[in-house]
């Protein structure tokens, strides 16, 4: 099977994780106008050998803010376990435990076998990034070889609703917050996570300006991508760009079928769906 693809940006919907996120997965579906309903990990699995792509699960964690207790990141890594030729597992960590998140990313490498960090959500966490405060979870995460992965731009989280629920969209600004500790962290690979809109600019840049930092196009309909992005897609940014769909917010069906139409050249669509992924994630 010659693989097709590797979706940067996938949640899970089983059973487990839709009982865990509770009245925030209606909301969310609510927003995708999407009715709310499971898929067992075998599902989502078969899913993608279909489609000859493998996929990176991620979720996020919040509890201190929140109190919405997340799946164990053992959860994914056990998913992972399962299905080794489908995915690929992120722990989820939220960065206000401090010292507990610390060891939980150096478990999540050590322990569980996964490959990176997030999804990172400042906006929801309510945190930024380039708080010196969270400076030891970067520092732990590089020494782990592990990818962080930040959500950006606009959220779905909260969006629709009276007050967004609270949340604050400037956390999810690309330059400082992620542009600080892509300078401070050289060593670490990060990646920002969608098209970062209203701040796409900003996302293209730091991408463009630091070699650690990578953009994932996911969780945003590539046939509204703005012109910016797909002109440095497909020049300066072609091997700085990952694809991913956001499942369950896209499915990769949609996702490709749009982003076909923007005129990439084949060689950089290669690389935006398989080999910058491949080299980001150290896969043979
Ligand atoms: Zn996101």
């Amino acid at each position: 099977m010659e693989l097709q693809g590797i979706d940067f940006h996938v949640h899970l919907r089983d059973k487990e994780t839709v009982q865990a996120l509770g009245a925030r997965a209606h909301q969310q579906a609510r927003y995708f106008g999407q009715e709310l309903k499971t898929v067992s990990v075998d599902e989502l699995a078969d899913e993608y050998r279909a489609r000859r792509m493998r996929a990176v699960l991620m979720n996020s964690s919040d509890i201190t803010t929140s109190g919405v207790h997340p799946v164990p990141n053992d959860h994914i890594a056990e998913v992972v376990r399962r299905h080794p030729d489908v995915f690929i597992g992120f722990g989820a960590v939220d960065p206000w435990q401090g010292r507990v998140a610390q060891d939980e990313i150096k478990r999540c490498a050590e322990e569980l076998g996964l490959a990176g960090i997030g999804e990172l959500n400042p906006g929801r966490q309510k945190f930024y990034p380039n708080d010196r405060r969270f400076y030891p979870l970067w520092e732990e995460a590089a020494a782990q070889q592990l990818v962080v992965l930040f959500h950006s731009g606009f959220m779905a989280s909260g969006a629709g609703t009276p007050g967004g629920m609270g949340f604050k969209l400037d956390a999810g600004r690309p330059i400082p917050y992620l542009d600080d500790i892509a300078a401070d962290f050289p060593e670490l690979t990060i990646v920002g996570a969608h098209p970062s809109w209203p701040w796409s600019e900003e996302n293209l840049a730091v991408a463009r300006h630091k070699s650690n930092f990578y953009i994932d196009l996911s969780g945003w309909a590539p046939k509204y991508f703005p012109e910016s992005l797909v002109r440095h897609v497909n020049s300066i940014l072609q091997d700085k760009c990952l694809f991913g769909s956001d499942w369950p917010a896209l499915t990769p069906e949609r996702w490709t079928a749009e982003f076909d139409q923007l005129g990439i050249k084949p060689e950089v669509r290669r690389k935006v769906m398989l080999d910058n992924a491949r080299r980001v994630l150290r896969l043979p």
